[in-house]
Order: C-alpha cells, then sequence, then structure tokens
C-alpha cells in the first residue's frame, strides 16, 4: 500500500472542520511535498516530522511523498497536522497497519524527539470528533481541555511512539478520566465595595435584564471596582453556555484554561487597545476582546479615550450579539454576546462637579469629551449612572453590604421570569416583543409620555426604557409595568441630554 489517508482537523472561527490527511509515496527522486499549507509552514512542518520519525527510528521513506491537507481551501495552521502526516507515512509505507486509523481523529504537534505538544482549539475539536462519532486522539496537555466535551472519547498521548503502539494493538491509550469540571467560579465579592447603593442598584437591574451601563464619576469611586465584581451577580453559566464560552477561548491565543469552566468572562482591555483587538482579526482570524467576553462581561474604562474607529465597531456587536471579520480571503465570524459596562470621568480632568471646586474644564472641552462617544453608541447603552465620590462616614463604616450571593439570587429569580416569558433576557427585545412583552399601566404610561417629551428621546431610547423597566418589574416579581418603574428607568437615561 503506498497511499494512506489519516482523519485531522482545522480551526475555522469556532469551529473544526475536518481535513483528510493524504500521504502518496510515488516513484522518482526522494522528495517531501506538502499541498494545501503556506511555504514557510509547510518547510517547518517537514523538518519535525522528518526528525521525529528518525529519532524514533522508523525509516523515513526515500520516495517521493506527497502529503495532501483536503479540502484545499481550508485554514490551517500547520503544527497540528504533524501527528497525522507521521502516522500518514508511517502507514502508506507499511510500517504500521492501517486498520486502527478509522474511527478515529488525530491532532497534534511534534517535537524533534517525537513528544507531543498540545496545540490549539482542542475542545472545538474534540465537539467535532464527538458529533462525528470518532475517538480524539490528541497531546496529553490538551486532554483536560478537550473532555469538557461530555461524551467525547479523549485518548491522550504522551509521544509519537505511543500512538503507534496503539494504533498497532500493542498498548491501548487510555481514555481520559481526569477531573473534567470544576467547580463553581468565584469572584471578589460586591460586599468589599462600601457605600454606592443606588449605583449598586443599577447594576442589579443591568444584571438582571442584561443591560449595558455608563458608569460616569471622578476618579477614585469605585467604578472599575465595582465592574470587576460584577460577574459575580450576574446567572450562573448553563453548561451550553460554558461550552461556548470554552470553546472560544480555546481557539484564542492564550487558550482555555479547564479550570476556569464555569466562570463568567470579564474583559477589560485598555484605552489604547485597536480595533482589531477589540474585534478580532488575524491572518487566521482570532477572536478579538468581545468575542472573548461573550457570555460575559466587557469592561471599557475611560470610554472616551478610546479610538474613534474602536467604538464604532462595538455598534453592530452591540446588536446582533455576533461579529464577521474578513481578513483577505479568510472569514470567520464569531459570537459576540457580551454585556457592555464602560466608566468615564464627568470630564476631561475628571473632577467636574466636585465639591472642591477644582475642575476647570471649559463648558465646550467638556462637551468634546463627551462627544467622543458618538449618539448611535450613547444611544445603546441601556443604562448610564452618576457615581459620585463616597461620603466620608460610608467610607468609615465597618463592611455591612449585602454580599454578591445575596444580590445573583434575585437577579436569577428576574432573569428566570424573562426566559419563562419571552426566552430571552429583557436587553434582547426588539420592537415588536417590547408591545406584547412591556406593557404598562396607565400611571406609568402618562409618565412615559411626558419624559419622552421632556427628555426628546429618540425612540430606540424610549424602548429602552421600557426594557429597563420591565427588568425593575421582574426584580419585583411584578407582571405589569408600573409607574414607579417607569420612573426608576427614566432615572437611568437622565443624563442622555449631555450625549
Ligand atoms: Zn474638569
Amino acid at each position: 500500500m503506498t497511499v494512506a489517508t489519516v482523519a485531522s482537523r482545522a480551526l475555522a472561527g469556532i469551529d473544526a472542520p475536518e481535513v483528510s490527511v493524504e500521504v502518496h509515496l510515488g516513484p522518482g527522486l526522494p522528495s517531501f511535498h506538502i499541498v494545501g499549507l503556506p511555504d514557510t509552514e509547510v518547510r517547518e512542518a517537514r523538518d519535525r516530522v522528518r526528525a521525529a520519525l528518525n529519532h524514533a527510528h522508523f525509516e523515513f521513506p526515500a520516495r517521493r511523498i506527497t502529503v495532501n491537507l483536503a479540502p484545499a481551501e481550508l485554514p490551517k495552521d500547520s503544527s497540528r497536522f504533524d501527528l497525522p502526516i507521521a502516522l500518514g507515512i508511517l502507514a502508506a509505507s507499511g510500517q504500521l497497519s492501517q486498520q486502527g486509523l478509522p474511527g478515529q481523529e488525530f491532532a497534534g504537534e511534534l517535537s524533534l524527539t517525537g513528544e507531543l505538544r498540545a496545540v490549539r482549539g482542542a475542545l472545538a475539536m474534540a465537539l467535532a470528533a464527538r458529533a462525528a462519532g470518532r475517538s480524539f486522539v490528541l497531546p496529553e496537555g490538551n486532554a483536560p481541555q478537550a473532555a469538557l466535551a461530555q461524551g467525547a472519547r479523549i485518548l491522550p498521548a504522551r509521544s509519537l511512539l505511543e500512538v503507534v503502539a496503539h494504533l498497532a494493538g500493542e498498548a491501548q491509550l487510555e481514555p481520559y478520566s481526569g477531573e473534567v469540571r470544576s467547580s463553581a467560579a468565584s469572584y471578589a465579592d460586591f460586599s468589599e465595595v462600601k457605600g454606592q447603593q443606588q449605583v449598586k442598584r443599577a447594576l442589579e437591574v443591568a444584571a438582571a435584564g442584561s443591560h449595558s451601563v455608563l458608569m460616569i464619576g471622578p476618579p477614585g469611586t469605585g467604578k472599575s471596582m465595582l465592574a470587576a465584581r460584577f460577574p459575580g451577580i450576574l446567572p450562573a453559566l448553563s453548561d451550553a453556555e460554558a461550552l461556548e464560552v470554552a470553546a472560544i477561548h480555546s481557539v484564542s491565543a492564550h487558550g482555555f484554561d479547564a479550570v476556569r469552566w464555569g466562570e463568567r468572562p470579564y474583559r477589560a482591555p485598555h484605552h489604547s487597545a485597536s480595533a482589531a483587538a477589540l474585534v478580532g482579526g488575524g491572518a487566521l482570524p482570532r477572536p478579538g476582546e468581545i468575542s472573548l467576553a461573550h457570555h460575559g462581561v466587557l469592561f471599557l474604562d475611560e470610554l472616551p479615550e478610546f479610538d474613534r474607529d474602536v467604538l464604532e465597531a462595538l455598534r453592530e456587536p452591540l446588536e446582533s450579539g455576533r461579529v464577521s471579520i474578513a481578513r483577505a480571503a479568510r472569514q470567520a465570524q464569531f459570537p459576540a454576546r457580551f454585556q457592555l459596562v464602560a466608566a468615564m470621568n464627568p470630564c476631561p480632568c475628571g473632577h467636574c462637579g466636585d465639591r472642591s471646586g477644582r475642575c476647570r474644564c471649559t463648558p465646550e472641552r467638556i462637551a468634546r469629551y463627551r462627544g467622543r462617544i458618538s449618539g448611535p453608541l450613547a444611544d445603546r447603552i441601556d443604562i448610564k449612572l452618576e457615581v459620585p465620590p463616597p461620603r466620608e462616614a460610608e467610607l468609615l463604616a465597618p463592611i455591612s453590604a449585602e454580599c454578591s450571593a445575596a444580590v445573583r439570587e434575585r437577579v436569577e429569580e428576574a432573569r428566570r421570569l424573562q426566559i419563562e416569558r419571552q426566552a430571552k433576557p429583557n436587553a434582547l427585545l426588539g420592537s415588536r416583543e417590547i408591545d406584547r412583552y412591556c406593557a404598562t399601566d396607565r400611571e406609568g404610561d402618562q409618565l412615559l409620555r411626558h419624559a419622552l417629551a421632556r427628555l426628546l428621546l429618540s425612540a430606540r431610547a424610549y424602548h429602552r426604557v421600557l426594557r429597563v423597566a420591565r427588568s425593575i418589574a421582574d426584580l419585583a416579581g411584578k407582571a405589569h409595568i408600573a409607574a414607579e418603574h417607569v420612573a426608576e428607568s427614566i432615572q437611568y437615561r437622565r443624563l442622555d441630554a449631555s450625549f
């Protein structure tokens, strides 16, 4: 037999489409060609495979070797194919029986001495192998992550020799049986932030309905402390959500650590971040911060300091919950259903409105500063609130605030009502759904009309008032939206006029 085919997988976004690694040994001068990869990567793959085979005392065939990675148009980062290419060469040259190959998939980078090194995207590949009904042989270091795909048959291996022994029926690889899912996530606690009762209340409303938030206040008022603790009051991730989060992180540059299973992501990119870092990119498209924040929190501190392009790039994903990245011929889609929590100073110096009166910013400078957040983006932020400096008494008081768990209990109950009623959080209600699910009583309706005229709210903002009012009513366990709920919701749009 001079031909062998080994099953493997590429990465496309967070999917892992199948790749057939076909190895053909032909007559002619000894050579080693790999079709379907960029030149530089081909050279590296050839060197690693040749060295690993030699080191393990296999014969490197003195034939014309052609490796074809099919289909040709798939993006492939090459090192994952080292193991299937090596196995294909051994099988095509008769050094390994082909009998064991069907029903199994392989991925892994080879060191020059034949050890297997972890590759990117193990979870995505394991999910796809599971769907195809095949076992998955991969480097030991990838096993904890791959095993998050419950029911997948994961066969970790340390070296090429172990895989060959397994396929030859000499020493079967043991299915991975380690600890798969760790216990619940732990976040820093809400109770550690003193005072700021109104801000905490607004964050509870935001958490209940998955609303985006902008906090405006001088430095040192606890804005970032509150943001970092926000994931802790959000409902626990469902298994399906946790799997999506893990799959996205598993294809990112830093990978996914299985001990973070079930944790809501919290991403806080610096304001110098580029649009590509935020929305994703690269020759082999990788997820950006907004996708790494999928099902979690994206915290943008000093919002006006971000590049305008960067902020504009957020608008579409904020509506659609996903992002498309096109780079050259390659395109990828990533989910990006994040909850935006943003913060900013009230003026360039940060002390506008301060009792000390040390702010010297002119009204024009302040307007220009706030103007950096475009109207359409500001419109998409459901809740805007002022975070005042804490009063001295609050700072001196012993910690007596509610802990995150207590707040989360109320949030979870409110969220449960939403899922039962409309199968989605309030922030995602479309305009027709708002007509259906956000009925106000007569008093509430009058208040709303009055506010609409007085605050010159856009139609979009009007819908946002109703969505937030719905969340407030849900927290109170009320089926209808009453005036008090509308009143609180309008409070959170009061700052609209300054954007
Ligand atoms: Zn100022």
